[in-house]
């Protein structure tokens, strides 16, 4: 199965991203993760990739179509991935169609985990970090035992600076107007998979996975 996981930050991608791989035993291609490690490692590509990512900016479209061609490429994928935070371009996106078509292969689905934006600003802005340990915690939905205090090392909590909410709400536009068009992409293709986001965590998978069972019978 060949998927895109789409949704806004805070929408819980991450976490679906995790038990769809689990389940299916697909690869989990995350353009971010791989830039990512690609700067840990010191590679070209890392090299090539920190400026724009220190700037907030999006890597050029040849740079990161070139990696997920590469990846795309290995034995691992060929019976289907997850593709997270790829396509960011129609660029990107005409590109992918282009090498999926090369390799005689086609999306199945564009999940898009779909949060409202006031709910995403309530997440975002609720979450509370260990300085010492990196635990996070959310002040309504998964509190420490004691406000403001870190349940393993006892460590005040602090908020980080970009979920401040002035600096959410100014991700989440930016994010919206990067995503929307790619929305309309692939709905227009008719792929797109719209899943409510906005229900516990089980159940968005059992939304998601309904139609993943659907491509497996
Ligand atoms: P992410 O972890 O998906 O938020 O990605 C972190 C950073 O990596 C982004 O802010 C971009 O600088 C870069 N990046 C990740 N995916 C892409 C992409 N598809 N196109 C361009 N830049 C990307």
């Amino acid at each position: 199965m060949n998927l895109i996981l789409m949704g806004l930050p805070g929408a819980g991608k991450g976490t679906q991203a995790e038990k769809i791989v689990d389940k299916y035993q697909i690869p989990h291609i995350s353009t971010g993760d791989m830039f990512r490690l690609a700067i840990k490692e010191g590679t070209e590509l890392g090299k090539q990739a920190k400026s724009y990512m220190d700037q907030g900016e999006l890597v050029p479209d040849e740079v990161t179509i070139g990696i997920v061609r590469e990846r795309l490429s290995k034995g691992d994928a060929q019976e289907g991935f997850l593709l997270d935070g790829f396509p960011r371009t129609i660029a990107q996106a005409k590109a992918l169609e282009e090498l999926l078509g090369d390799m005689d292969k086609s999306l199945d689905y564009v999940l898009h985990v779909d949060v409202p934006q006031e709910q995403l600003i309530e997440r975002l802005t609720g979450r509370r970090v260990c300085p010492t340990c990196g635990a996070t915690y959310h002040v309504k939905y998964n509190p420490p035992k004691q406000e403001g205090i870190c349940d393993k090392d006892g460590s005040a909590l602090i908020q980080r600076d970009d979920d401040k909410p002035a600096t959410v709400k100014k991700r989440l536009e930016v994010n919206i107007e990067q995503t929307q068009p790619m929305l309309d992409f692939y709905q227009d293709k008719g792929y797109l998979a719209k899943i409510d986001g906005d229900q516990d965590i089980d159940q968005v998978f059992e939304d998601i996975d309904k139609k993943l069972r659907g491509l497996s019978e």
